[in-house]
């Protein structure tokens, strides 16, 4: 049996560091207490983790600069410096579009911590359009990948789409503070 924890990223892994509402720079990220523990845990004991993540200010257009607020490269540099901060995860997607078109999947290489694997899923794959949560592309993708059912998963996020993308799953959720008090 695989079991996969699937995690949203921002307000459930990480806040941003400077304290503004958004994660303004890829090092712009502090994990959340007790995530580092509680996810360690989970480790110990068999799970896959992985980031299933919403990044839609890449193709929201900030209106006092012309350009979006986020940068694709910048996307994924954050992801990447979030998976640094949580070497167990051993893979993440996100959506950097607001229609669930397009996904990258960044991949911990094994025995490589610290070296990625950038893959960009493009669009007219299983699932494009319904990557971006509420829907739940990105979640089947990395159960399929790794061969999880649903029921051997759990997602954990802060928001209702969160759970409303596990359920599309047909995966167990959790609220990130439950989860977090429920493992201390
Ligand atoms: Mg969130």
């Amino acid at each position: 049996m695989i079991k996969l924890l699937l995690l949203d990223k921002d307000g459930t892994l990480i806040s941003p560091k400077a304290g503004h509402k958004f994660v303004e720079h890829p090092a712009d990220q502090k994990l959340i207490k007790g995530v580092a523990k509680t996810i360690a845990q989970y480790a110990a004991e068999g799970w896959t983790i992985a980031i299933v993540s919403n990044q839609g200010r890449c193709n929201t257009v900030n209106p006092d600069t012309g350009e979006t607020y986020k940068k694709l490269e910048e996307a994924i540099d954050e992801m990447k410096f979030c998976m640094k901060l949580i070497p167990e995860v051993s893979r993440a997607m996100f959506c950097p579009d607001m229609k669930g078109v397009q996904a990258w999947e960044i991949l911990q290489l094994p025995d490589h911590l610290g070296v990625f694997d950038c893959l960009k899923k493009r669009a007219g794959v299983q699932n494009s359009g319904l990557f971006r949560k509420p829907n739940p592309g990105m979640l089947l993708y990395t159960m399929q990948e790794i061969g999880a059912e649903a029921q051997d998963c759990l997602m954990v996020g802060d928001l209702e789409s969160d759970e409303a993308a596990a359920l599309a799953a047909g995966v167990p959720f959790m609220y990130v503070g439950k989860w977090l008090n429920l493992s201390s």
